[in-house]
């Protein structure tokens, strides 16, 4: 798609408007005598759009005047809260109230034909779900916490959340939709606590976006019989993967099969591509009626490197689409190295503790890193000037040093000030501060 000139909603300040908007609707109880809690959202948003270590260092950042007023200029926070301040004000936020930020973030991108082009398959999304872990601890925790009781008497506490992020193959853009904490509450096994944060996600999901054409992909935890009966009762269609050593008696009766049907073709680059399918085959001998399609697929580079994947799908399978299953199904994967790897080890600090609180705050900051992250990922996709400063710093990191950079050292009019400078090359001195 061409991307946009800066004015519109889908450069920063468009965005930014449009989250603040939505912070300024959460219940605020303390509104009349305190600074008002949607400037507290803001700040935290703010410490992961600028990409800071920790709070600390934006707290202390914050007594700086320059800073205070870029603050103000470029996220329209009229007072910015101290460190503790802030951590008690969020903890205290209900983080079901941040799922309008996304929806709204989401239609604005629809609406400015930021997703023209990255369906994949007969006008579906690929939906990639999976769980991360994010904190653990022997001692800090919260009412929220999982637990993990040890032989020895010792306490893991720990979170976990489901994250559900939009993805295309042939797109570098990923985009999360809000992420399922995984709760206490949800089970004492692993499985349990994902397999019911998975359904309050599907449901959320759907319920915000009724009528958006969706193929989930997930690993082979969710080619279960009651996952897949709940994605057909939510109109989404599937590709899970499915292993042979959790899925014996469907192997066994593919392999027993004569329609079992098989190709193989080798592309330009010598690499050969084997398959193996068969539309309508029986999930497990306990769910013989539930019928699935089965797909998998061999891999083999020149170089003898070998690789195996295989996956059950409501996706009707013909030599035509085989490719296209195979790439849909294969493009899981971008949830851990596009999206949880970048939150991790590329400047927002995912697993960063920032603070733990006693019953949200953690939740609260997780929501906040993902929406700063979703910001980032939409001015990749529809903002020429952010391209334009990207480019000139020649990386993420260090655009996002840049950017920061530029924001403790000197007064910012707007955003745009800021990204022109950064594509232009200009000091910061030489920032045009009225660029219209
Ligand atoms: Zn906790």
């Amino acid at each position: 798609m061409a991307k946009r000139g800066f004015r519109e909603s889908l450069s920063l300040p468009g965005l930014l408007q449009a989250i603040r908007d939505c912070f300024e609707k959460v219940p605020d109880e303390k509104a009349r005598c305190s600074i008002p809690l949607a400037d507290h959202l803001m700040s935290g948003l703010a410490v992961f759009g600028l990409k800071y270590p920790s709070l600390l260092q934006f707290d202390r950042d914050q007594n700086d005047e320059i800073i205070r007023s870029n603050l103000t200029s470029l996220y329209g926070i009229e007072q910015a809260p101290c460190d503790t301040y802030l951590r008690q004000r969020l903890d205290e936020v209900d983080p079901q109230y941040l799922r309008k930020a996304y929806t709204r973030l989401f239609s604005a991108l629809q609406r400015g034909k930021g997703l023209e082009g990255f369906d994949y398959f007969d006008g579906y999304y690929l939906l990639s779900i999976d769980g991360t872990g994010y904190f653990s601890s022997s001692e800090v925790h919260c009412e929220q916490c999982c637990e993990k009781h040890h032989r020895d008497g010792r306490t893991t506490y720990y979170h976990q959340l489901l994250g559900a992020v939009l993805v295309n193959p042939d797109c570098r853009e990923v985009f999360p939709l809000a992420p399922e904490p995984i709760l206490k509450q949800d089970g004492a096994r692993k499985n349990d606590c994902e397999r019911n944060a998975a359904k309050r996600l599907l449901k959320d999901v759907r319920r915000e976006h009724p009528h958006m054409k969706f193929i989930v992909i997930e690993d082979g935890l969710a080619s279960n019989a009651p996952h897949i009966r709940l994605l057909h009762e939510l109109d989404y269609r599937y590709i899970l993967g499915a292993k042979a050593s959790d899925h014996a008696f469907l192997f066994d009766w593919i392999a027993n099969t004569p329609s079992t049907a098989h190709f193989e073709t080798t592309d330009e680059q010598g690499v050969t591509h084997r398959f193996r399918y068969h539309n309508g085959a029986p999930l497990n001998d306990s769910n013989f009626e539930l019928s699935v399609n089965f797909l998998e697929y061999w891999e083999e580079k020149p170089n003898g490197k070998t690789q195996h994947f295989s996956w059950v799908t409501d996706i009707s399978i013909k030599e035509s689409n085989l490719m296209k299953l195979m790439r849909g199904g294969r493009a899981r994967w971008k949830i851990e190295n596009e999206t949880f790897n970048t939150l991790k080890n590329q400047g927002y600090h995912f697993e960063h503790n920032f603070g733990h609180g006693y019953q949200h705050l953690s939740t609260v900051m997780v929501h906040l890193m993902m929406l700063a992250f979703l910001i980032d990922q939409i001015q990749l996709r529809c903002c020429r000037l952010f391209n334009e400063a990207l480019e000139s710093a020649q990386s993420k990191g260090r655009l996002w040093q840049k950017v920061r950079g530029l924001f403790q050292h000197y007064l910012i009019p707007e955003w745009e000030a800021l990204y022109r400078g950064i594509a232009n090359g200009l000091k910061p001195t030489t920032i045009p501060f009225n660029s219209s």
